[in-house]
């Protein structure tokens, strides 16, 4: 089956919005085997909806619209598509109802343009909209299925989800690609695949399909079947293997954090844990209350960022900061080991450098990061280098001191770099 998407809205190609609509599009359709032949955005203009739309029916079987059903006078999309298809618009009464109960529940007045997005095509399928009150159209016109979504991209998804895969589905054969996501974190792309070089092998000559998808801090490695969800049992095994021979670096699967990994490592092992920063200001702490019930483990966090905080709040020594630096292996352990004693908790993090991108010098240059987990064991201590982008090293700090507490919890042993 062949398909096309077309972007509606000005916003789109001024650039202030990212066509993000089209890419998650793209990505459901060809793990469903449909094959996505043409991605377009245009503006909300009359004449080019319908000259794209007339267009796309005559080479390809679906065609998707995301955008321009607003409750607003620019929103054109379902008064173009009545004219192309010569129908007329009458109120739908259950989508009336849906929007009346939508603006009563959130306690809001409904207004008359509010109203009129109850008013729909004659002869179109509509498909409900849950998570807003613009309805979604399926017509079915020559030899092709036009459907016309919402733009904004949690509504469209939605009804993406709900009505439409599901009608798909029953009509066509659509193939079912299976893909699994394994997450690594402390390994750039190139030394994860040479590490992994035998694996993957293995793993494309089974006929998988593997993806490389960085981002900073972590490599996400994605197992693709052509075969569908009878070959996850394998993938499970390649995913064992490849944890098992890489425990420090495979953290979880699909969409999980770190945080939430954590969490859970937190909440098995009966521990608690608290964080002392200075680089990350918080954004370990944040991170980790973002996991519904964080509480049970998270005792709390000291944002030291002023050498005065660091000794009057975490008793860092002043001597070992004159004789150190701020930005050293010493004062890592310091504040994670006084912070674990203060917060009294079974592991403090601790995290000191220089984000950047002022502050460096020859010694201690822009994206110096030390780490400490102090731990009732142990206090281990990293040094790493990151780049010179400021939030980069923030972010890439976040994750690494994260997935090092992972690390520290489940005891196992680190590869020192
Ligand atoms: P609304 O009721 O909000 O007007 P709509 O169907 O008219 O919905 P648009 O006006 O096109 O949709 O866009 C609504 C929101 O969705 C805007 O914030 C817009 O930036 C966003 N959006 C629209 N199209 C896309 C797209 N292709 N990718 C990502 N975001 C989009
Ligand atoms: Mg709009």
């Amino acid at each position: 089956m062949k398909a096309e998407l077309i972007s509606i809205g000005d916003e789109l190609l001024i650039g202030q919005t990212i066509n993000t609509n089209a890419s998650w599009l793209g990505q459901l359709f060809s793990a469903n085997g449909i094959s996505v032949h043409r991605v377009i955005a245009i503006s909300d203009d009359k004449a080019e909806i319908k000259r794209t739309v007339v267009e796309a029916m005559d080479h390809c079987e679906l065609v998707i619209i995301t955008g321009g059903l607003g409750p607003t006078k620019d929103d054109i999309t379902k008064h173009t598509l009545c004219e192309l298809f010569e129908t007329t618009l009458e109120i739908h009464v259950p989508t009336l109802q849906k929007i009346e109960d939508f603006f009563s529940k959130r306690n809001r007045p409904m207004l008359e343009s509010n109203i009129r997005q109850a008013e729909l095509p004659v002869g179109c399928t509509i498909l409900t909209n849950d998570y807003g009150t613009a309805a979604g159209m399926w017509f079915e016109q020559k030899n092709s299925i036009i459907i016309s979504l919402p733009g904004v991209p949690y509504e469209m998804k939605g009804i993406i989800m709900e009505q439409v895969m599901p009608r798909l589905r029953e009509r066509f054969a659509l193939k079912s690609i299976y893909h699994q996501t394994i997450l690594t974190q402390g390994l750039g792309e190139s030394f994860l695949a040479e590490r992994i070089a035998d694996w993957e092998n293995r793993v494309r000559n089974r006929g998988f399909g593997l993806a490389y998808l960085p981002s900073p801090g972590m490599v996400k490695l994605r197992i693709t079947s052509p075969n569908g969800v009878e070959d996850k049992p394998e993938i499970d095994a390649f995913f064992k293997e490849i944890q098992g021979e890489l425990p420090h670096y495979v953290y979880g699967v699909e969409a999980q954090t770190l945080s939430e990994v954590v969490g859970a490592i937190c909440q098995e092992k009966r521990v608690s844990i608290g964080t002392v920063e200075s680089l990350t200001g918080g954004a370990i702490a944040q991170d980790i209350v973002s996991r519904p019930g964080a509480s049970a483990y998270f005792k709390g966090s000291i944002v030291a960022y002023d050498p005065a905080l660091k000794m009057s709040l975490v008793d860092v020594n002043p001597h070992a900061i004159a004789s150190n630096g701020l930005v050293s292996e010493e004062i890592a352990r310091q504040m994670a080991e006084h912070g674990r004693k203060k917060l009294d908790v079974d592991y403090c993090v601790s995290t000191t450098g220089v984000a950047g991108p002022d502050g460096g010098s020859e010694e201690i240059p822009v994206g110096t990061v030390w780490v400490a987990i102090a731990g009732p064991s142990r206090t281990f201590v990293q040094h790493f280098r990151f780049g010179d982008d400021r939030e980069r090293n923030i972010k890439m700090t976040v994750l690494t001191t994260l997935n090092l507490l992972r690390c520290e919890i489940l005891e196992i042993h680190h590869e020192k770099k």
